[in-house]
């Protein structure tokens, strides 16, 4: 179904020697079935569900497809084997069954993105959600020029993942520019003083891969043994093995109090107050990024996450839904599976009887 109505793109009118004017058009919006949010793993298991229900839909995503990946630390490895990381039942063969690196899981979903032809446009952030008589308006900026266009869905499903905010700790300095709370290439920090505050495996495997590329590593974590934090055995064990060899220096029982341009004051169990350092990494964690939820009014659990039906994935506003990283399921072979329910639910509600 389309109605009429105002599309806000602008489009700079050339006229030789006059500066360029921006103009409205009016003009037929298109409303989709629905619109997905999202182009991570989720998001691309959604699209080829809704491919095979027959939605009509459209999957917007504020970069690449995977962005989230694409930020990952270069060569990564997932824990989860490669037949847990698929999608829409495309195999994802890895040498020896191997466990997936960053690039391989990247090469695969974008050739799964290929194959299934899904309609994704990228470089396409979604910055506003509003409600409209017959379903969503959703606003957008379009890199590289922030060129802003309007999309109209009867359903809307957010899967946006967390990756988008890391936590940050709360003390003076934590936004100071060498204090980061995540990274990418491990020789960034070739030769430097390099703090790493976190218990769990991003920070253990950092230290891992900090201390490998000849950084001075300091890992702080709050409990009193490093046998007691969070970390996958294989990471605990490759902790152990280079602070035996001196490589990692733990700081137990830590509490970071301040950072500074050079130097960080904490307490620890070791007894060290002032830490010269040249970088910091806190990794405590990713928050949901809300924005385009919270104006809308959607509830929030105690976790901080939307509240939604655990069957059918709709939050507490009619009509948008929420899947992936976004709604709890933080595996990818969890996800995929109820993003199922979720597209049925959406087909179920479009078009008033199942699909
Ligand atoms: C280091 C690390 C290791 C992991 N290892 C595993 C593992 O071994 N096994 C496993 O199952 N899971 C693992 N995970 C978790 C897994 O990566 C996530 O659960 C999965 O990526 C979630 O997929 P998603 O599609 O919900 O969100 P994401 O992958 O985060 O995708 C969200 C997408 O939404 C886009 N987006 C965000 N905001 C907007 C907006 N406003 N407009 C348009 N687009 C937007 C982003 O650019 C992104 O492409 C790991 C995570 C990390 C960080």
């Amino acid at each position: 179904m389309s109605h009429l109505c105002l599309d806000t793109t602008v489009q700079a009118t050339l006229c030789w020697g006059k500066t360029p004017q921006p103009r409205s058009l009016v003009r037929r919006m298109h409303q989709h079935e629905l619109i997905i949010v999202g182009a991570g793993p989720v998001g691309l298991a959604a699209g080829i569900e809704a491919q095979r229900v027959g939605l009509d839909f459209l999957i917007l995503e504020a970069g690449t497809v995977c962005q989230s990946l694409v930020e990952y630390p270069v060569g990564m490895r997932f824990y989860s084997p490669a037949d847990e990381l698929a999608i829409g039942g495309y195999p994802f063969p890895t040498p020896h069954d191997e466990k997936p690196t960053r690039e391989m899981a990247l090469n695969y979903y974008r050739k799964v993105a290929s194959a299934t032809n899904l309609p994704i446009r990228t470089y396409e952030r979604v910055v506003r959600i509003e409600r409209s008589a017959d379903g969503f308006v959703l606003h957008t900026l379009h890199m590289p020029h922030q060129t802003p266009a309007t999309y109209g869905a009867k359903c809307v499903l957010v899967c946006t993942g967390v990756w988008g905010k890391g936590r940050r700790l709360a003390v003076e300095g934590a936004d100071l520019p060498h204090v980061w709370t995540r990274y990418d290439e491990p020789i960034r920090f070739w030769r430097k003083r390099v703090l790493i505050v976190g218990s769990g495996n991003s920070a253990g495997e950092a230290a891992i891969r900090l201390a490998d590329a000849d950084a001075q590593v300091w890992l702080a974590v709050d409990q009193p043994r490093l046998e007691q934090c969070r970390f996958r055995p294989f990471i605990l064990r490759e902790v152990l093995l280079r602070v035996d060899e001196q490589r990692i220096t733990p700081l137990t029982c830590a509490q970071v109090r301040r950072i500074a341009a050079d130097y960080v004051e904490l307490r620890c169990a070791e007894g060290i107050e002032s830490l010269p350092v040249d970088f910091v990494l806190t990794l405590i964690g990713l928050e949901a990024d809300l924005s385009l939820l919270q104006p809308l009014g959607v509830l929030l659990g105690a976790d901080g996450k939307p509240l939604h039906d655990p069957e059918t994935y709709e939050t507490s506003v009619s009509g948008l839904f929420v899947a992936g990283a976004l709604s709890q399921d933080g595996f990818i072979y969890v996800a995929r599976e109820r993003v199922k329910q979720a597209i049925q639910a959406i087909a179920t509600r479009v078009r008033g009887s199942k699909a």
